[in-house]
């Protein structure tokens, strides 16, 4: 969902072209990381000043039980860094991409909750050594007689659901909306496991420097949360007021839904941004689902195009004119920010031309700078197609269909182009000197990128999943 570079192996990097374009110093992407290494320093430092290091050369029992301290600093540290990650806090989501967040966000998540069953067995087997009793007696007495214990245990049961249905096996069995649902418990399991440290842990209150820390580790996270992923949302749709103001259809199954609003020139977004939008038509608002503007934002109205794929995008399809709208954003960088080169190549599949249209429309280029290669699987599915007949009449952009069934799996064009590298190199022959925005499903993607690596400096390469 981010604009990124595609590294060797496949991780993506977000391009320094971004830092560039919003005229921050190259040091900027690495204040996050500095500062969640500064966070990890502070807790082992807070460690280490309420007696760890002595307490772990104090025999088995009390080492157990200074490592298991220890690896609970850690989990809970890193827990509130993973809220953080996901708060959308708006400087952070046009540094990083939400994808990269969402990367992070896995990451320190899985290694919190590893640390965090760590800490678990680690006190449970200090505990029942120094007082010489059986590990379930043990663990049984922790979760009656000590304070919070209860709660976090009921927290730690809620994590360990977040995270089992977070695997990637499980998760593609579930709806996205089910999901999404069952991971917002992992909110409740952060907050039951704080009264355990408030009430038992010496680290978290033994001394005046632990507890700022944590009053403060805690409150930025939480309110970061409260401001960002509710208050900012709401604030922003009440103040501009957004309303369906008609729906068109595209194509069999695509609509466009323009939005009309109040002061929308004051609303941040640029061409190639998405909003997750909620239509307030009734059951199902609940559930906010992302969609790129298919337009350059005018102070007077927004459009999105909208492809029926299950419940919620077919009711986008029967929406009333009038139908309130709430929105979250905008998110994304796959916008003229990121731009490097004077010539542009928009490849996009299917409904992923959305965001790449508005692009179209928006980024300066001279006539012949710009091409768009547009695959689809029929002429039908061929979205906007007098719109950029329009856009290639007005501004020259070379336009490119490919039509088709995939020639193979793996493959990003349909039959009888040959190898996927050569026929985007006779598509486009100077690609190697152009700006490369891609938008379309995960896997066709992918065999994009493999074919523009061959040419394409990486951070040249711009892209956006509409996929989760
Ligand atoms: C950044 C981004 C921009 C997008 N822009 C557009 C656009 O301009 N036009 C368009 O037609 N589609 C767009 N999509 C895809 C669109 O969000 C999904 O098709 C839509 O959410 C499907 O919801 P559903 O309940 O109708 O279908 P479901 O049956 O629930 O899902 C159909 C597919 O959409 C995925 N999906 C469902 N909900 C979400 C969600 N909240 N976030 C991410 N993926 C989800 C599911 O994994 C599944 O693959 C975009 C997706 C992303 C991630």
């Amino acid at each position: 969902m981010s604009t990124a570079t595609v590294a060797k192996g496949g991780r993506r990097a977000v391009a320094p072209a971004a830092q560039r374009a919003a005229g921050r110093p190259s040091w900027w992407p690495d204040l996050l990381a500095a500062a969640t290494v500064f966070s990890l320093l502070a807790v082992v430092a807070l460690w280490v000043r309420n007696r760890g290091l002595q307490d772990l050369f104090a025999g088995a029992p009390s080492a157990l039980s200074s490592t298991g301290r220890l690896t609970g600093l850690v989990a809970a540290d890193l827990l509130l860094v993973q809220v953080f990650l996901m708060a959308r806090v708006p400087w952070i989501e046009r540094t990083y991409g939400q994808d990269r967040l969402a990367r992070w966000h896995r990451l320190t998540g899985f290694t919190s909750f590893n640390l965090m069953l760590a800490h678990v067995g680690l006190i449970t087997l200090g505990y029942a050594t120094t007082a010489r009793t059986g590990l379930l007696r043990e663990a049984w007495d922790l979760v009656a007689d000590y304070p919070g214990v209860l709660l976090a245990t009921a927290g730690t049961a809620l994590l360990v659901m977040v995270v089992v249905t977070s695997l990637r096996a499980a998760r593609r069995r579930l709806r996205y909306e089910s999901w999404h649902l069952l991971h917002l418990y992992a909110y409740l399991g952060a907050g039951l496991a704080l009264p355990h440290q408030l009430w038992t842990g010496t680290d978290f209150v033994g001394s005046p420097a632990a507890t700022v820390y944590w009053w403060t580790a805690y409150t930025v996270a939480a309110g970061s949360v409260l401001v960002f992923r509710l208050g900012v949302p709401l604030g922003r749709s009440l103040w501009h007021d957004l309303r369906v103001a008609a729906v068109v259809p595209e194509a069999p199954g695509v609509v466009s839904v323009y939005l009309r609003g109040r002061r929308l020139h004051r609303l941040p977004v640029r061409a190639g941004q998405f909003f997750q939008w909620r239509f307030l038509d009734g059951p199902g608002w609940t559930r906010a689902h992302p969609y790129s503007l298919s337009a350059a934002p005018r102070p007077d109205v927004l459009r999105v195009t909208v492809k029926a794929l299950g419940d919620d995008s077919w009711r986008v399809t029967r929406l009333r004119p009038g139908t309130r709208v709430l929105v979250e954003g905008p998110y994304g960088t796959l916008t003229g920010g990121v731009r490097q080169a004077r010539k542009v190549t928009m490849i996009a599949s299917g409904v992923g031309v959305t965001p790449l249209r508005a692009l179209l429309e928006e980024l300066p280029y001279a006539p012949g700078h710009a091409v768009l290669v547009q695959r689809a699987r029929t002429e039908a599915d061929l979205l906007f197609r007098g719109e950029l007949a329009e856009l290639a009449k007005a501004r020259g952009v070379r336009l490119q269909h490919l039509v088709g069934p995939r020639a193979a799996p793996g493959s990003w064009l349909p039959a009888g182009y040959g190898d996927d590298a050569a026929a985007l190199r006779r598509l486009v022959p100077d690609i190697a000197r152009h700006d490369v925005y891609v938008c379309g499903p995960a896997d066709w993607m992918a065999a994009v990128v493999r074919a523009a690596r061959r040419g394409v400096p990486e951070e040249r390469l711009h892209l956006e999943h509409f996929s989760w």
